[in-house]
């Protein structure tokens, strides 16, 4: 008897078995979604193993009820990397199935229709009784297969029915295939290829190489900001896309999306390519996820979760911006999109290539091992200079938002009509509303963090849960009539450059506008149109963006990231610094950069300034080596949240004492274990959160250790336990 193992889409704790039926047994595949009953309720799962039972079985196996679809959605190397996700992030094999198959794949919801019309074969109707009908019937000859709402724009409703009722017409119906940002990105033409430059030539070659052999290897591309590392992707692209390669490339964001699928659009436009992020809607999303699923010679273009779609025949994976903790998921499973990539690459035997300008001390370091291949491009193409960046001590600037030679730059821009892009990292208006008298701060009553004025919403926000108040003029503490906002966001920088420069058109982009669906692309299109001055934006758009015209660029505060307790402060800094100053001077025009600083003595900043990463690099890794921080180690983060604050600290301290340290000797040689400390941020939806790390050379070994030493240990059901493998950083 044939049996299928299937993965019910509910946390059980594995596949169930069932028995194929018959009129299945041809159809039915591994990667098939199908209904079956769990005790009384119709499931729907995933069928992840097919095998033949030897012996008829003793107890009762059901049967499969039926198939969601006729053809499987995924493959047996994707439910491979599934196991291993599940294995090395220490998660659950739903949650896996969970962020792998969306629920609008899973669900088999939101088909769209749409209706394909064509004359019949007769003689039409009437041209003299029913001149209209007769002309739309002709129309209809001419133009088989038309889409019934193009029809409809040409021709009325009546005409229509007419037609229909009097067997003049019929109609066939199709599964629409939305193209996602086909509105948005109209297709302009095709673009002529450049002329790579040496450098490029050099590092395609070397690529290439792989590539041609069809082995799995992954090549580290550190390429300064404008070296034109998407000239060489587009490179390797062709190289394999017309040959039935399917090609995955992701981005750490959203707002990256739309100028790479544009212009890849240009350079292949009889090649589909594919959007893929979390503002997909579902409908979109099945569209997508089924157009790839059939053709092989597909290139996707998407966020983390795009790397679970099912492309076949995967020659070439492409991680930008590897160096992005935007790839780091932080819900369960709280996979790292990259490092995934590249172990799919690896099942798939494909290439696997990581850019970035400034390379994640990970990957980084893997090269040093000689782990990934290192490539570089050390110079911006047709030798463009980088951009001069100025730090300045805001010390001496008065609380003012722009240092006088900040604005002094601004104004030649604007006069020279070059555009500007400034960045802070802190959306709202104030991130700190506070009481002169007393020392009232308003803070959110879930989460222990201050909440943020955003004054074009007149509320204060809590940026962790979404908590919302309206602003409020007296103190609610001591009743004083007054109310001070303080610090800096985004908003409260566009309220001061309108004040400066009232003429200067500008817009703001930060994750606010992501509420909108395509907003940012609109702001960015009219960015690089030039119908806009300044942009004003977050990290969300400090890397990877290309505006020839950009001449000017402000850090407002450098020291956000640099001021936090943590092990990654000085490389994130690093790579704000980098990310940010690569804006500038990308087209013929040389580029500046001014950096506002409190610190200015910071040792960081004279490395990105001077953009000298492999000084940074040395100091940096000395100092990890030093506290047994990643890369040495990898660092594994169990957080342990609780309504009640006392029994998450207890049950941490026992869990320490009474299973971890009696069994040391389970981990493996230098493994540490730290805490349990309050975690930095120490209550997030009324949660109290305590963390234990473990900082160790060998991850597979300590999930293992600690999956049976939980097993044998009671977790009281008010605690909830939550683990995070390569955390990338203290939160
Ligand atoms: P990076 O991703 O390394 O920051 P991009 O790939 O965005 O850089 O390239 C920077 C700019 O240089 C882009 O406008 C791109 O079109 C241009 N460019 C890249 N390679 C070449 C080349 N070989 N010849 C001319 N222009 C190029
Ligand atoms: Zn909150």
């Amino acid at each position: 008897m044939l049996v299928a193992e299937v993965a019910i889409f509910a946390p059980l704790p594995r596949p169930l078995t069932y028995q194929i039926p018959d009129e299945l047994l041809h159809t039915l595949k591994v990667g098939s979604l199908v209904y079956v009953f769990v005790g009384r309720s119709k499931k729907e799962g995933l069928v992840v193993g097919i095998q033949e039972l030897e012996q008829p079985p003793t107890y009762l196996i059901k049967p499969i009820v039926g198939m969601i679809y006729d053809v499987p959605v995924t493959d047996s190397l994707l439910i491979e990397l599934y196991h291993w996700i599940e294995r090395y992030y220490f998660a659950s094999f739903s949650d896996v199935l969970e962020a792998a198959i969306p629920q609008a794949i899973r669900k088999n919801t939101a088909i769209k229709l749409q209706s394909l019309l064509h004359a019949e074969e007769n003689e039409g109707p009437d041209v003299k009784k029913f001149p209209k009908q007769y002309e739309a019937w002709c129309f209809l000859r001419q133009n088989p297969g038309m889409l019934k709402e193009e029809f409809l724009k040409k021709f009325s409703r009546n005409v229509f029915d007419a037609l229909l009722k009097k067997h003049f017409l019929y109609e066939v119906f199709q599964r629409q295939e939305r193209q996602v940002y086909a509105q948005f990105l109209p297709q302009v033409g095709m673009t002529e290829a450049v002329t790579l430059t040496e450098q490029q030539r050099a590092v395609c070659e070397i690529i290439g190489q792989n590539l041609e052999k069809g082995t799995f290897g992954v090549y580290l591309l550190h390429g300064v900001t404008g070296s034109g590392k998407t000239e060489v992707y587009i490179e390797m692209i062709q190289k394999i896309i017309h040959e039935g390669g399917s090609v995955l490339y992701l981005l750490p964001e959203v707002t990256l999306t739309a100028q790479t699928v544009k212009k890849l659009r240009q350079r292949f436009p009889n090649i589909p390519v594919h959007v893929w992020h979390s503002g997909l809607s579902e409908g979109e999303r099945r569209d997508t996820w089924f157009q790839i699923m059939d053709h092989p010679g597909t290139l996707v273009v998407g966020a983390r979760s795009a790397v679970f779609l099912p492309l076949q025949n995967l020659r070439l994976v492409i991680v930008d911006e590897e160096h992005e903790r935007t790839y780091k998921q932080e819900e369960n499973p709280r996979y790292h999109g990259r490092d995934v990539a590249v172990y799919r690459a690896k099942l798939a035997q494909a290439t696997c290539i990581l850019g970035s300008a400034t390379p994640s001390l990970e990957s980084y370091y893997n090269a040093s091992k000689g782990k990934y291949t290192l490539v570089t491009l050390p110079q911006r193409v047709d030798h463009r200079t980088l951009p001069q960046v100025t730090i300045v001590d805001m010390c001496y600037e008065k609380g003012a938002v722009f240092s006088k030679i900040l604005q002094d730059k601004m104004v030649e821009r604007f006069e020279r009509r070059e555009q500007v892009m400034l960045f802070l990292n802190r959306r709202g208006f104030a991130p700190t509303v506070l009481c002169p008298s007393c020392d009232y701060v308003a803070t959110c009553p879930h989460c222990s963090i201050p909440l943020t004025y955003h004054k074009s919403r007149q509320t204060l926000l809590c940026h962790f849960c979404g908590y919302e108040i309206a602003p409020t003029k007296v103190c609610p503490k001591c009743g004083a009539p007054e109310i001070l906002y303080r610090g800096l966001g985004t908003q409260r920088v566009e309220e001061v450059v309108q004040k400066i420069f009232p003429q200067v058109r500008l817009a703001r982009l930060d994750s606010d506008i992501l509420q909108k669906k395509y907003a940012f692309i609109e702001v960015l299109e009219q960015f690089q149109k030039h119908e806009l001055d300044l942009l004003i934006g977050t990290q969300m758009i400090a890397k990877g963006l290309d505006f020839p015209n950009v001449t000017l660029v402000g850090l407002i505060n450098a020291d956000g990231s640099l001021s936090q307790q943590d092990f990654r402060a000085n490389e994130r800094t690093f790579q704000l610094l980098v990310q940010v100053a690569g804006r500038s001077g990308r087209g013929d025009l040389p580029g500046e950069v001014v950096v506002q600083t409190r610190i200015p003595g910071n040792e960081t900043l004279y490395f990105a300034k001077n953009t000298d990463y492999s000084a940074f690099f040395e100091k940096e890794l000395t100092e990890r080596e030093m506290f047994h921080y990643p890369p040495y180690r990898h660092m594994i983060a169990l957080h342990i949240s609780s309504r009640n604050a006392s029994l998450a600290e207890l049950w941490s301290q026992d869990f320490l004492k009474k299973t971890l340290q009696p069994s040391r000797d389970c981990f493996p040689p230098q493994t540490d274990i730290r805490g349990p400390v309050p975690s930095p941020v120490e209550k997030v939806q009324d949660r109290y959160r305590f963390v234990l790390y473990f900082l160790t050379p060998k991850v597979s070994r300590t999930v293992q250790t600690l999956r049976v030493l939980l097993a044998n240990c009671t977790v009281p059901k008010e605690i909830a336990l939550a683990w995070d493998i390569d955390a990338y950083d203290f939160s």
